[in-house]
């Protein structure tokens, strides 16, 4: 029988830790909100009603001026934790009370569901994304209410405040999703923790949103509520900024691996090899053909095969650093070019890698349910071929012609091999230089 109702709600799939510090953020948001009920009706502004009305109205419409592309976001960008809606969020957290700017929080974010979110992400993670956000506006708030909110905007203690409460804001917002998001990835450490904390631009966005808010919220407060309307037009440029990045983004990027595709590959491994031309470093190309790939096709048909060539992607990104390039470069053909290889003329490293990249594949098991079970796909081997800078060539065409023809060399040596330089010598060969001696 179909299981229905609650039982059946995507929550219950997640891991026990990230649904025990989901709850936590939950039950940690409706109790703060509640306790600061009491005191919040002591310090609500003698506007309070048309404050709040502003800023959900203002919240409504940047969602709606940029519904596009919130809806790009959430459709291309795996980490919600970014929302430009704290922009007034924030702004509420300056100017309200705790409770009165939870209140501003669950309007902004209702609509936001409605209009861009349901259907597209599960609910739970709706309530979690605005429990954090209410939490992040109850600290806000706390630093902002230990002055009468009057004198915030008009004196210098008042802006270090504002400072204060930006940083408190961002930090537990950032912190609180970040650590969902490694709690449900497969790699639970503080190292990927910070890493998802600092990657790309995301928190520079967050403090321009921020600084926004508080902008939003001085010129409310000193000036009046209607002031907000000045806000909308750089709020709605900025949203067109995160669009072209993101549209850049898509653009560089292979639909079927993730990986990066040719031609952005192809500027970017440019640029590190101008670059370790610079420094005078050296740097690693590899070039790697799956070996009688086709079969796969013919056996298991073109959908098996899409889901190998994204397995076979994964591995190669894991076997090498952060800061290598890999590239879909056509079919089943990729590439990876390693900036700044140490130790003798960089060909050690490279077949290393190349070496690491090849044992690893070997050992893909790839499953795809289809109609009638599962097809498993286990044999897979892939042909490499390197080259390293500048020993086989200047710049990356030479660079490239090389690596390819030492990638045929080891189809034609039986296929499953690495292969290296412009004289294809096997990867055993390619060993440590002798080290002189000084007497
Ligand atoms: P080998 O390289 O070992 O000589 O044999 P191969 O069978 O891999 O030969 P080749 O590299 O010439 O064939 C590439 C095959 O890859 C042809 C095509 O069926 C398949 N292919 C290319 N692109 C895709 C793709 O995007 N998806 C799938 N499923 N298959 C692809
Ligand atoms: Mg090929
Ligand atoms: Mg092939």
């Amino acid at each position: 029988m179909p299981r229905r109702g609650v039982t059946r709600w995507a929550v219950w799939t997640l891991p026990a830790p990230v649904l025990a510090v989901l709850l936590v953020v939950e039950l940690l948001a409706a109790v703060t909100t509640a306790s600061s009920i009491p005191q919040g009706l002591t310090q609500l502004p003698h506007d309070w009603a048309l404050v709040m009305a502003v800023l959900i109205g203002a919240g409504i419409l940047s969602t709606e001026a940029s519904l596009g592309v919130e809806r790009m976001r959430h459709r291309s960008d795996e980490s919600p934790h970014i929302d430009l809606s704290s922009v007034w969020t924030f702004a509420a957290a300056a100017l309200l009370p705790g409770a009165a700017a939870s209140a501003v929080v669950l309007g902004i974010y209702a609509h936001l569901y409605a209009r861009v979110w349901r259907g597209g992400i599960p609910p739970h993670r709706a309530i979690f994304s605005t429990a954090t956000v209410v939490l992040a506006v109850q600290a806000a708030s706390a630093v902002t209410g230990l002055v009468d909110r009057d004198a915030l905007f008009k004196s210098f203690p008042g802006l270090a405040l504002v400072v204060a409460a930006v940083l408190a804001y961002a930090a537990v917002n950032m912190v609180l999703v970040v650590a969902v998001i490694v709690l449900s990835g497969p790699n639970r450490d503080l190292a990927t923790f910070l890493h998802v904390l600092t990657r790309g631009d995301e928190a520079v966005l967050e403090f321009a949103t921020l600084s926004m808010g508080a902008l939003a919220a001085g010129a409310m407060g000193a000036l009046g509520p209607a002031y907000a309307v000045l806000v909308l037009p750089p709020l709605i440029v900025l949203h067109r900024t995160v669009l072209v990045r993101q549209l850049e983004e898509a653009a560089s990027v292979d639909g079927k691996t993730g990986l990066l595709n040719a031609a952005a590959w192809h500027v970017r491994a440019a640029r590190a090899l101008r670059r370790a031309e610079r420094t005078a470093d050296h740097a690693g190309l590899l070039v790697l053909d799956l070996d009688h790939f086709k079969l796969v096709n013919d056996r298991y048909g073109h959908l098996v095969g899409d889901h190998v060539l994204a397995a076979v992607a994964a591995a190669v990104r894991a076997e090498v650093r952060d800061d290598d390039l890999v590239g879909r470069f056509g079919g089943e053909e990729f590439v990876v070019l390693l900036p700044s290889t140490d130790g003798d003329d960089g060909r050690i490293a490279a077949v290393t890698v190349a070496e690491r990249i090849r044992g690893r594949v070997a050992g893909i098991r790839v499953e795809v349910p289809d109609a009638d079970g599962t097809v498993v796909v286990d044999d897979l081997t892939v042909s490499i071929g390197g080259a390293s800078f500048p020993a086989d060539g200047a710049d990356l065409s030479q660079l490239l012609e090389v690596a390819d023809t030492a990638m045929y060399a080891a189809k034609r040596a039986g296929r499953n091999t690495v292969r290296m330089g412009l004289h294809a010598v096997p990867s055993g060969a390619v060993r440590p230089a002798p080290r002189r001696h000084h007497s």
